[in-house]
């Protein structure tokens, strides 16, 4: 491995040692050691999480908030110091205004439908940026042509950065939400989410964070943000798929309607009338996905229990590392150029289509991911159907970066 010096010097976090935790990791794809560099989708998962999950099923099932015996008792206190635990995560002032999505997508479904339907009039604006997921993009239209508002792009320019003047020169009074991603998952751009909070208040409009991407690189903190929403999704963050959150300040999720009606969202129900439960609860139908929200605090303790700088630090050096091999690859157009950005690199191999060059990486045990990344309105910006992400975790190493250059010299070598 001929990794240059100066990574060396900064990265001394024990990726051998946090290795160790993610059972996965240990596998061969098609002949060779998996190299899993499709973090941005989903990450893999501790043997503390499937350990937590594992044992609320073997020790703890019950139901929660209703039961009168010890199962139940002991399943709603490892539920409800599952939210706490996310709370203090992300700095949430009161863990009431923690409530349990499915994820990403349904926490800002949630906001469009429960805050958009009764707070957009027609003519309102709400804007969205260029390199939003899909998931930011869609619900927002969804409500909005119910209510006769509109969604506007923010534009993004060539390094893949929001265009901070344009997005004031938007703001007015018509402008109702700014809802944008913390991180592009298509990019990696780092976005100045407090500032166009700042900027947002200051023409009277709420923003929405959909943070998706950024719980598994830093420590999110929604106060220092002053954000309105923050929306995140467990399987990006090391913990279960199907479990998520939605932060909302309490005043605005108290004078919100329910959105999902059934059991556990309500005070009292009858013909006459139902009253509806305090939050998070009345954002709440149905029984929750409790072995997941336990799973996702588990997630949350061994991410505390990790030396976070040194993570950090040791991603940088590893997107330094890539960025300095992918310069001297003949060939290779990277697509996001930010400054600020995370461990992810976007590119394209001139002459070979993304997925082709998905599936021989994948013969040589190398996990990327090809398309568009479900970010169409961006990938239509730079004329391309799509690229190949490889976005890496703290548990990656510079000899996986290795691997990914020689099997893209492969793939390249086979294909043209
Ligand atoms: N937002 C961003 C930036 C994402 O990267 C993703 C998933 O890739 C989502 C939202 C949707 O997340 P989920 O599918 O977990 O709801």
């Amino acid at each position: 491995m001929n990794k240059p010096l100066a990574v060396e010097i900064r990265s001394s976090f024990d990726v051998d040692a946090v290795r160790a935790d993610f059972p996965i990791l240990r596998q061969q794809i098609n002949g060779h050691p998996l190299v899993y560099l499709d973090n941005g989708a989903t990450t893999q998962k501790p043997q503390m999480v499937i350990d937590a999950i594992c044992r609320f099923y073997s020790e703890d099932n019950s139901n929660v908030h209703r039961g009168a015996h010890t199962l139940s008792d002991r399943a709603t206190e490892k539920f409800e110091a599952a939210r706490k635990a996310l709370a203090d995560f992300i700095h949430a002032p009161d863990q009431r205004e923690v409530i349990w999505t499915r994820g990403t997508t349904e926490s800002v479904n949630l906001v469009a439908q429960s805050w958009g339907r009764k707070n957009l009039q027609p003519g309102d604006r709400v804007l969205v940026s260029a390199m939003e997921h899909h998931s930011n993009i869609v619900p927002w239209q969804m409500v909005c042509a119910e209510k006769g508002a509109t969604v506007e792009p923010i534009a993004v320019d060539e390094n893949g950065c929001i265009e901070l003047d344009a997005f004031r020169s938007m703001l007015d009074e018509r402008v109702k939400m700014v809802a944008v991603n913390h991180v592009s998952n298509a990019l990696g751009t780092i976005n100045p989410v407090a500032e166009m909070a700042r900027l947002a208040h200051e023409a009277g409009a709420l923003i929405l964070v959909d943070g998706a991407q950024a719980a598994s690189h830093w420590m999110v903190d929604v106060e220092a943000i002053d954000c309105d929403f923050y929306a995140l999704s467990g399987h990006k963050m090391f913990g279960p798929t199907g479990i998520g959150l939605l932060w909302g300040r309490a005043e605005l999720l108290e004078a919100m309607p329910p959105w999902l009606g059934g059991g556990e969202m309500i005070e009292s129900v009858s013909f006459a009338g139902t009253t509806y439960n305090q939050i998070p609860f009345k954002f709440e139908a149905g029984t929750p996905n409790i072995a997941d929200a336990i799973g996702l605090a588990a997630a949350v303790t061994y991410l505390n229990s990790l030396d976070r700088d040194g993570a950090i630090a040791h991603e940088k050096a590893l997107l330094n590392y890539a960025l300095e091999k992918a310069a001297a690859f003949e060939g290779l157009r990277l697509v996001g150029t930010a400054v600020q950005r995370v461990s992810v690199m976007s590119f394209v191999l001139e002459g070979i289509h993304a997925a082709d060059i998905g599936m021989l990486l994948d013969q040589q045990g190398v996990a990327v991911r090809t398309g568009n990344h479900c970010a169409q309105p961006i990938m239509d910006q730079f004329g391309l159907d799509g690229t190949v992400r490889a976005s890496f975790s703290f548990y990656n190493t510079f000899e996986d970066v290795d691997r990914l250059f020689a099997a893209l010299e492969k793939a390249r070598e086979f294909l043209l």
